[in-house]
């Protein structure tokens, strides 16, 4: 199967770069240097927490959250970042309807920037439903370093799926059970 492209619309030399990184090994060693962290956010009440901290600082006017949740069934493509923008319209009519963010389990095993990354991310969508200029400047607001996390969060998920990554924390095929 063709590793998903996670890079998809980021600039060639990036890309490139990033290929590169990959295959010296140079771009597992700059992430995990980068992102040494884990969260200790093991329960959907505390990621709950988590989310309506951000919003109380952030969005307070929106409407209030009714769910945050991990969802197992949820893959990074579809609940990452807008990663299929069909789905991710599918699931900002959900939350503009439900106030409802369902964010993928294996964000339980990433680090704490990833994790704050993707809550900032379904946030924005209480109050833009598109991925427009608007949607990212109130991201932007939130966290001051989006674009940089959400681009290494691509990179992360990206070399974890890779043949490259195997090991890499996260990996699929270094998690026993997992198809
Ligand atoms: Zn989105």
């Amino acid at each position: 199967m063709e590793p998903f492209d996670y890079l998809a619309g980021y600039p060639r030399e990036l890309v490139e770069a990033a290929r590169r990184g990959l295959s010296d090994g140079s771009l597992a060693r700059g992430l995990l240097a980068r992102y040494p962290g884990r969260h200790g956010v093991r329960t959907n009440a505390a990621l709950y927490g988590l989310a309506q901290e951000l919003k109380q600082r952030h969005l307070r006017r929106a409407p209030p959250l009714a769910k945050v949740l991990f969802d197992e069934r949820l893959t990074a493509r579809e609940s990452a970042l807008g990663l299929n923008s069909r789905l991710a319209r599918v699931q900002g009519g959900r939350l503009a309807t439900k106030r409802e963010i369902r964010i993928a389990g294996l964000f339980r095993d990433l680090a704490p920037e990833f994790l704050r990354l993707v809550l900032v991310h379904e946030l924005a969508h209480l109050k833009e439903f598109d991925h427009g200029p608007a949607f990212y400047r109130l991201c932007r607001a939130m966290e001051p370093d989006y674009d940089q996390i959400e681009f290494d969060l691509r990179l992360w998920l990206w070399l974890r799926e890779s043949p490259a990554g195997a090991g890499f924390p996260g990996n699929p095929s270094a998690a026993p059970g997992v198809p």
